[in-house]
């Protein structure tokens, strides 16, 4: 195992030269530096386990230093011994307020020095393995979220979560009188690839028309798989000819992709577009009813098509 490594921070050369080869001689590492800037330097570019801190600098008060380290993200982790010639507990309560993890008078006992030492790494090591256990708790956490809102075949956002959105979108649509739009996109004769080309075929192609799909969109829109082969899109501050000009053209994307692997490569997809403001929808459930009964429309009226409702 790597040797402890510590941060000396004693402008007396002569006090310093007796601590360094003691430390030396219980076997850590040590570096030396005799003023508080050049501490602080140290500790924001070199891996430190702990650092021994004198009280009175030359140049900043070793208070500060503490402060400094305790208050960086990246350096409050590291323990603070700090090593005071004053023994009043005035001066042990400074310390602490500026979050030293221990105090010690001068001049010390080296063995009891050699324990606060030894009690600071314990507890910094304890540190660091809750921390990367937290990280690794917090990485679990994000992929069962993630999880939970995805469309395990697609990747597309799930039922769910579409119906979380648009609650959402809907009633703030409502408050600010904004407008909403909601797109169902349902893949024309897909059971017949399914029944030339088998299942697996099928799915491979329902991962690309996501991606087309996908793509067509902005950041701002959302994309769900409501179901089977239908795709529900949610475009926030977009009215109904602004919903029907973007479907219109994801018509053409699709109708103009060329799919490997099926009969004549071409698939098309039939479009409902429903949109708020109108008076017949105040609630989301009928936003989205309303762009399944223009979805049929369009599938009424030929496929390869969007209608929009009322
Ligand atoms: P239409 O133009 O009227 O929509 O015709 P269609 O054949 O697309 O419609 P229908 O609803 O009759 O068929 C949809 C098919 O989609 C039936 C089902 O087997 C298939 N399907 C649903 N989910 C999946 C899936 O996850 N993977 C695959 N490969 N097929 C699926
Ligand atoms: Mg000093
Ligand atoms: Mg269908
Ligand atoms: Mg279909």
């Amino acid at each position: 195992m790597a040797k402890a490594r510590i941060l000396l921070v004693e402008d007396s050369k002569s006090q310093a030269k007796v601590t360094k080869e003691f430390l030396e001689r219980s076997d850590y590492e040590v570096d030396w530096v005799e003023d508080g800037k050049t501490a602080i330097m140290k500790v924001r570019t070199r891996a430190l386990d702990i650092v021994l801190l004198d009280f009175v600098l030359p140049d900043i008060n070793g208070n500060e230093v503490c402060r400094w380290m305790k208050m960086n993200q990246a350096t409050r982790g590291i323990p603070i011994i700090m090593i005071t010639t004053m023994s009043d507990t005035k001066d042990k309560v400074s310390c602490l307020e500026a979050g030293a993890d221990d105090c010690l008078p001068k001049p010390y006992n080296e063995i009891e020095l050699n324990a606060r030492i030894y009690a600071c790494l314990r507890t910094k090591a304890l540190q660091d393995e809750l921390r990367q256990k937290n990280k690794q708790l917090e990485e679990m956490l994000e992929k069962v979220e993630t999880l939970a809102i995805t469309d395990s075949l697609t990747g597309l956002f799930n039922r769910r979560h579409f119906e979380q959105v648009l609650e959402r979108e809907f009633s703030r649509s409502m408050r600010y009188h904004s407008s909403l739009t909601c797109l169902m996109a349902d893949i024309d004769y897909f059971k017949k690839v399914n029944d030339a080309h088998g299942h697996r075929t099928g799915d491979e192609l329902l991962k690309e028309m996501s991606g087309i799909i996908k793509n067509s969109c902005r950041e701002i829109d959302t994309v769900s798989r409501w179901g089977g082969e239908e795709f529900i899109i949610l475009l926030p501050q977009t009215k109904k000819e602004s919903g029907l000009l973007f479907a219109a053209r994801m018509l053409k994307v699709i109708s103009e992709h060329r799919f490997a692997g099926i009969a004549g490569n071409r698939m098309t997809v039939s479009i409902g577009v429903a949109s708020v403001p109108e008076p017949s929808i105040d609630t989301g459930e009928k936003l989205i009813n309303a762009s399944d009964v223009a979805l049929y429309e369009a599938k009424r009226k030929g496929r390869d098509r969007a209608e929009a409702y009322a």
